[in-house]
């Protein structure tokens, strides 16, 4: 996929409560303004990459990018998992993430169990794969640090809202 690696902010949104948070596995969900930038090579599928909400550090991640149930299956959605434990929500906050590489396509699953599974698996490649040299030096990138991780204050190149879209930064 050529767009990898790809940058992206946006305010984090209330997603479809389809438990998540009782699986141990929070996701953040990006508005449609962030999905609707998507390249059009970026499909379907489990990603990795590193993320950081508002000015806080930056950890590893893992994303979902899959179909909307919301919009009938057509639209997609974006889904982040930080690993990481954080002690409160962080609904309306900025989430930055730089997706990296690839992990799998999205399949359906058995059980819960299965799912659980498998997505523990995800966790476990994303941080192997991210302590790779070419992937850490992205966690330092100045995309993280710039201040367009403030909504007050975006950096002269992006848009004036909160649901901004960076890339080739
Ligand atoms: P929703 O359906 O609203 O997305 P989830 O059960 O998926 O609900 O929980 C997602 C929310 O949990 C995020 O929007 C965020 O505020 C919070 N959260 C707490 N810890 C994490 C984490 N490690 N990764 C992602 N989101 C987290
Ligand atoms: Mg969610």
């Amino acid at each position: 996929m050529k767009s990898l690696p790809y940058f992206c902010r946006g305010e984090v949104i209330r997603g479809f409560g389809r438990g998540s948070k009782e699986l141990g596995i929070p996701t953040a969900n990006f508005p449609d303004s962030v999905v609707d930038h998507l390249p059009a090579d970026i499909s379907t599928g489990i990603y990795y990459g590193w993320a950081c909400v508002s000015n806080g550090d930056v950890y590893k991640m893992v994303m979902s990018i899959g179909w909307n149930p919301y919009y009938k299956n057509t639209k997609k959605s974006m889904e982040t998992h930080v690993i990481h434990t954080f002690k409160e929500d962080f609904y309306g906050e900025i989430l930055s993430v730089v997706m990296v590489g690839y992990i799998r396509p999205e399949r359906s699953y058995d059980s819960l169990e299965a799912l659980i599974t498998a997505i523990n698996n995800d966790i476990e490649e994303a941080k192997a794969k991210l302590d790779l040299p070419e992937h850490l030096k992205l966690r330092d990138d100045n995309f993280f640090t710039s201040a367009g991780s403030s909504p007050s204050a975006p950096p002269p190149n992006t848009a004036s809202t909160s649901q901004t879209i960076m890339n080739g930064h």
